[in-house]
């Protein structure tokens, strides 16, 4: 059985590119160029089989996509991306803490939009199974329930925060996790504005695992929004 995909997107032409793109994939794709139609869509399927991922423009003809991440939130856990050509980080970074998966800024690759999309149902399939325990991508091995960390074979030793903050990223590698969303996790919900604690964890972080820790490849920086760990390896 194919996946369905809910698109909402008002630009005429992305809308045709992606649909056709999607299709191609395998997906099974419901467009709609408005929130209305949106809504409609979601209430039709939500009878049926239901929508396995949303894909969703922000500015749209009847209002802001935004409104749409609300209602869809309140009932499912369907993964939601949201598809922007808008640089602020602030809607960015409201809309991840919202509920949002994930984001991308147009124009995107359409192998960039894929891999997002993968990442995506595949943790909201997590969900139903046990938690991610063991992350290994390029050498770097972390275990979480052994709590072992090891790169390139050799044992790594991590303070017990910097252990916390990498098992948070381990748990959504491949998407990308807000600081706010870091802070609360790790740290608590009283540290949500202590962002220079990120900074320097994640520096000791990038110390540790990184061949060149101002190049990082392992534990990427989301410019104003957040951190991405690299996605394991399939
Ligand atoms: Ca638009």
């Amino acid at each position: 059985m194919s996946l369905s995909v809910l698109l909402v997107e008002d630009d005429r032409e992305l809308r045709a590119t992606l649909r056709e793109a999607l299709t191609v994939e395998g997906y099974t794709v419901l467009a709609a160029a408005s929130l209305a139609d949106a809504r409609a869509l979601w209430a039709h399927a939500a009878e049926h089989d239901g929508i396995d991922l949303v894909l969703l423009d922000l500015g749209l003809p009847d209002g802001d996509g935004e409104e749409l991440l609300a209602v869809l939130r309140l009932k499912r856990s369907t993964p939601i991306i949201v598809i922007s050509a808008r640089h602020s980080d602030d809607p960015k970074i409201r809309l991840l803490d919202a509920g949002a998966d994930d984001y991308l800024i147009k124009p995107f690759s359409l192998g960039e939009l894929l891999a997002r999309m993968r990442v995506a149902l595949r943790h909201r399939g997590t969900m139903l199974q046990p938690a991610v325990t063991r992350y290994e991508h390029d050498g770097l091995v972390v275990d979480l329930a052994a709590h072992r960390v090891s790169l390139a074979g050799t044992d790594l030793h991590l303070t017990p925060t910097e252990f916390k903050l990498l098992a948070r990223l381990v748990r959504s590698a491949g998407q990308v996790v807000t600081h706010r969303q870091l802070l609360a996790d790790v740290w608590g919900a009283e540290f949500t504005d202590h962002t220079h604690y990120l900074r320097l964890y994640m520096g000791q972080l990038r110390a540790k695992l990184e061949a060149e820790p101002a190049d990082p490849r392992r534990l990427l920086t989301e410019p104003g929004v957040g951190y991405r760990l690299a996605e394991a390896a399939a």
